[in-house]
């Protein structure tokens, strides 16, 4: 028989509202999707196809639960947005038929070492330690699509402390999620427990040890984490 060798790692879940666990297989992230955030980072929205990087599952912070201040950066950045839940697989998935492989969607939050970020771009580097560190991805509940529908546009908002700092439009996404699902499944086969951070609108900027991060999404649901203090 074959026993595990070593202590089996957790299985990752992410709460689903109304009850329910949704097993987590893959955290995929997009790049630069609302115009004015491409051009708050040097981007041109217009010339751009979507562009994905990938968190380790485990980097999920559920339930409300605090984050803490990562090592190795002093510029920690939020960025808010709509998160994509897969319930069914596909390669190939056309942007028509994407949104029966979606299971529901969450609020989230791509935290990023911006500084190590930017030294990555700088010297032509890959930026896993800088999007895919230890708990850079706080999200809040999963609110099925048989429930809510498939949100294209709406409230996107952030407020740190209870200021706002990032307010935009799901309808303000250069690639909709019909899209991004698409060009996601040609490139790797998209399975059930996928998960796709869709971007962020612009006004990201730092957060700080004790800070209180409140993400909401019109018609989706919250996320909500305190940065521990030590
Ligand atoms: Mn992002």
């Amino acid at each position: 028989m074959n026993a595990f060798v070593i202590d089996k790692p957790p299985r990752i879940v992410v709460p689903v509202v109304g009850g329910g666990l949704f097993p987590v297989r893959r955290v995929y992230c997009v790049g630069r999707n609302y115009a004015a955030h491409a051009r708050e980072m040097g981007g041109d929205p217009d010339r751009e196809p979507p562009f994905f990087f990938t968190k380790p599952a485990d980097a999920l912070v559920t339930g409300g639960t605090d984050t803490p201040y990562p090592t190795a950066t002093s510029n920690l950045h939020h960025e808010m947005e709509l998160v994509v839940a897969i319930g069914r697989g596909g390669t190939d998935i056309p942007a028509g038929e994407a949104l029966d492989h979606i299971f529901g969607y969450a609020a989230g939050l791509d935290l990023t070492r911006r500084d190590m970020q930017d030294e990555a771009k700088a010297q032509r580097r890959p930026w896993d330690m800088s999007k895919g560190f230890d708990a850079s991805a706080p999200i809040g509940d999963i609110a099925p699509a048989s429930s809510i529908g498939h949100p294209a546009s709406g409230l996107i908002r952030l407020t740190v402390n209870g200021a706002n700092r990032q307010s935009g439009n799901l309808a303000d996404q250069i690639w909709p999620v019909p899209d991004i699902v698409a060009a996601l499944s040609r490139l790797v086969a998209v399975a059930p427990g996928d998960l796709i951070f869709t971007g962020t609108p612009d006004g990201v900027g730092p957060i700080e040890r004790g800070d209180r991060l409140e993400g909401f999404i019109e018609g989706v649901g919250e996320v909500v984490t305190n940065i521990r203090r030590a």
